[in-house]
Formats: C-alpha cells, sequence, structure tokens
C-alpha cells in the first residue's frame, strides 16, 4: 500500500495550506460575529468571500470524484488530507463547498440524475449557490434500519405524492436550501429491499413545512437539525432518482463517501485540539511550571498522538479500499473507521478540554462545539453498534466452513 500523494495532491495541500493560514483561520471570529449579529441561519457574508476565495485558489469541489468543469476528480486517498485540513475549522469545509450533506447530494445527483436533473439542481449546488438536505430518518420508526422507513410515495397519474414527517434533516434551516432527498416507499408489497425510492423535492413545494429545529447538546446549527413534515407533497414522475424502488442501492452509494469524509474531517478537528492542547500545555502555569512538565499532561498528549496517528492510517486504508476495489468490498473498513475516529476524536478533544480547565469548555476554543459534532457522529450516517455489527459479520464471514 502507497499512501503518499499524487504530485497534485501535494500541490493542492500545499495550497490549502497557506489557504486555511491565510484565510480561515483569520475568518473565525468575523464569522461568529456576523452570525450573531445575522441570525443563526443567515450566511455571514465572510463565508461567501471566503468561497470567492477558495474558488479562485481551485479548492472547489474537492470532494468530488468525477471531473467536472466545476472541479473535482480526487482519488479518495488524495482527498483524505485535504479534508483533514479542511476539517480543522468549523467553517473550512463549507468554504470549499465540501460540506455535508451538499456533497453526498451531489454525488447522488452525479451517478443517478438525468441530465434534466442536473442542470436543475446539481449545476447550482456545485456552484455552491444553493444548498440541500438529505431527509431520510423518521421520529416513529427506528431509522438504524432503514427497512422501517414509512414515508410514502405514491404514484398519481404524472406526479407522485409524498407524506411522511422526518427529523435530524441537517441543512433544512438554511435559507439558501432548495431541495431535499427523500427517501420514501413507493412499494410496500414488494420485497423489502425494494420497497423505497429517493424523489427529489424541491423545498418551496406546498406542504413541504419545516417544523422546528434541533440542539445537538444544546448548540445550534447553522444549517440546522430539523423536523420536517410532507403533507400531499406533490412533485412531477420525473422528480423520481434512477428507479422506483433503488433506493436501498442510492442510499448505499451515499452513505460510503459520506462516512469516510467525516472521518477525514473529523481527524482534522481532532489535530486542531492537539495543537491547542499542546501550546496551552507550553503556557500556561500551574505549581510552579508549565502544564506540560506535568506526566499526566504528557500522557494526554502522548496518547492524542498515538491515536490520531492509529486513527488516520485505518482512515487511509478505507479510502485505498475504494480506490482500489471500490465501495463495496471496502464496507467494513468504512464501518471500522466510522466507529474508531469520532471515539478517538471525542477523547482527544476532551483531553483538550481537560489541559484548559474552565476555557476549554467556553465558546473561547473550538474544542466545545467540535466535541457536540463528534459525538453526534456516533449516531448519524448509522450509530456505532450497526456499524459494528457490519465489521463482525464480514470477520465472520471469513469462516464459512465453520
Ligand atoms: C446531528 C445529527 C444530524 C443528522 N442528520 C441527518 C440527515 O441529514 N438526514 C437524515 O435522514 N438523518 C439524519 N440524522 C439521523 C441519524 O442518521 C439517525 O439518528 C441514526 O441513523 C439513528 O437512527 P435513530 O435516531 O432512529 O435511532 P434508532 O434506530 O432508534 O436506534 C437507537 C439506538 O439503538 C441501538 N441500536 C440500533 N441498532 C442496533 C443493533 N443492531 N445492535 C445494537 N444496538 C442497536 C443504538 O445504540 C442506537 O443508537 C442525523 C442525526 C443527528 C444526531
Amino acid at each position: 500500500m502507497d499512501f503518499d500523494l499524487t504530485p497534485r495532491a501535494k500541490e493542492l495541500y500545499d495550497r490549502l495550506q497557506t489557504f486555511m493560514d491565510e484565510k480561515v483561520y483569520p475568518a473565525e471570529s468575523v464569522y461568529e460575529e456576523q452570525l450573531a449579529a445575522a441570525g443563526i441561519h443567515e450566511q455571514p457574508q465572510v463565508m461567501e468571500d471566503l468561497k470567492a476565495a477558495a474558488r479562485k485558489a481551485g479548492l472547489w469541489n474537492l470532494f468530488l470524484p468525477h471531473a467536472t468543469e466545476w472541479g473535482g476528480g480526487l482519488s479518495n486517498l488524495d482527498y483524505a488530507p485535504l479534508a483533514e485540513l479542511s476539517g480543522r475549522s468549523m467553517i473550512g469545509p463549507e468554504a470549499l463547498n465540501c460540506s455535508p450533506p451538499d456533497t453526498g447530494n451531489m454525488e447522488l445527483l452525479t451517478m443517478f440524475g438525468t441530465d434534466d436533473q442536473k442542470a436543475q439542481w446539481l449545476a447550482p449546488l456545485l456552484d455552491g449557490t444553493m444548498r440541500s438536505a438529505f431527509l431520510m430518518t423518521e421520529p416513529e420508526v427506528a431509522g438504524s434500519d432503514a427497512t422501517n422507513i414509512a414515508c410514502s410515495i405514491v404514484r398519481d397519474g404524472d406526479d407522485y405524492v409524498i407524506n411522511g414527517r422526518k427529523w435530524w434533516i441537517s441543512g433544512a434551516a438554511d435559507p439558501r436550501c432548495r431541495l431535499g432527498i427523500v427517501m420514501g416507499k413507493t412499494d410496500p408489497d414488494a420485497p423489502t429491499f425494494r420497497q423505497q425510492s429517493m424523489i427529489l423535492v424541491p423545498f418551496d413545494s406546498p406542504g413541504v413545512e419545516v417544523v422546528r429545529d434541533l440542539l445537538v447538546l444544546g448548540y445550534n446549527h447553522k444549517a440546522g437539525h430539523c423536523e420536517v413534515t410532507l403533507t400531499d407533497v406533490r412533485v412531477p414522475a420525473s422528480n423520481i432518482l434512477g428507479s422506483e424502488g433503488s433506493g436501498f442501492e442510492i442510499a448505499q452509494a451515499r452513505l460510503g463517501p459520506g462516512r469516510i469524509h467525516h472521518c477525514m474531517r473529523s481527524i482534522g478537528a481532532a489535530e486542531r485540539a492537539l495543537e491547542l492542547m499542546c501550546r496551552r500545555a507550553k503556557s500556561r502555569i500551574a505549581f510552579g511550571r508549565p502544564l506540560g512538565d506535568q506526566g499526566l499532561v504528557q500522557k494526554a498528549i502522548a496518547d492524542s498522538r498515538i491515536e490520531i496517528e492509529q486513527a488516520r492510517l485505518l482512515t487511509y486504508h478505507a479510502a485505498w479500499l475504494m480506490d482500489r476495489h471500490g465501495n463495496k468490498v471496502a464496507r467494513a473498513a468504512i464501518s471500522a473507521i466510522k466507529v474508531a475516529v469520532p471515539a478517538m476524536a471525542s477523547r482527544v478533544l476532551d483531553r483538550s478540554m481537560q489541559v484548559h480547565g474552565g476555557a476549554g469548555l467556553s465558546q473561547d476554543f473550538p474544542m466545545a462545539e467540535a466535541f457536540a459534532r463528534q459525538r453526534a457522529l456516533r449516531l448519524l450516517d448509522g450509530p456505532d453498534e450497526v456499524h459494528l455489527r457490519t465489521v463482525a459479520r464480514h470477520e465472520m464471514a471469513r469462516y464459512a466452513d465453520a
């Protein structure tokens, strides 16, 4: 296995490093101030400025494995260190048009969209002029098992009529969210994995209502994690994504890359927390010497470095498998990192908060909010237990003779 960056990725990495140092980190406090003044779901001007600068620097849509006129064309392995770098800042991914849930939605439209669907929705998403949401989870049924999804999508002449209640829908509170990709049941009598379909729902359709915004451990996300109801929502039959009954197949295509991208960014969040931990340990004096002179603080730093390196190698390995053998073969490896990385990042963030004392839990440092995100990652895109099940089943399948 060769985890060396290709020359193109190395050049992009250096450019992104400069962009993060010169543009993104200095913009973080401005972003917070503008957001506080404008309202939590509004777009701060500084983000639009960052997006324009990223685009000009050729740092746009790096996540997209398919090359397009709007950028893209990197392997998963080449994207991994870039996503990690962007994940060091809460505002990094969006500045590069590489933030979820749009990234997964753009991949779906690239892979399964018709020419018309691409022109209407993919083009503005790749252009960064609109945002989107992915509506799968429902409050009434266990989302860990997507066969439970109850939202109905019923054919009526040239239309489909959609009824259902979804929640935890990331991005739905953003005023620029114009598209929802909805998963629901088109045929309750079909074989289990052919019952579901995905359909494109313009967010301004009559019957789509964003009911409320959910907080994550008390944090209100800028783009929102919302409860959304769909009541007799009527869309043209041509809005179906792929074909009727292909919802599961499409969901798998979406979630594989989405999961590894989360992990790449999480490693960046852990790296930043470790850097801050070291800086604090060297500058803060207690009991007559810097905190970093204490063996226990050194252990926190050393454990963090070891765990980050382990998690990064596991992630690179999964990326390498995806590039070399495809997302299906890499399934268990992706599940493994989806469990290992948020757990690792949570531990590192926790240690960093501890070394910072009270300050670490405040809004003056990025650890507390990042910690809430890592905690949520243990649930979103599949809870840990479901991924552990995938890893265990994959492992046991090797002993078919037993
Ligand atoms: C911040 C955030 C953002 C999200 N964004 C989106 C989004 O944009 N779109 C969307 O559709 N959804 C989104 N989700 C929803 C997320 O994907 C679901 O919460 C997740 O899939 C789990 O479904 P559930 O909440 O219904 O939990 P349930 O399915 O009710 O599961 C509850 C618990 O049961 C246990 N469990 C489940 N299966 C097993 C098993 N096989 N073995 C052992 N224990 C098990 C686990 O501990 C699990 O956490 C988001 C969630 C969060 C927190």
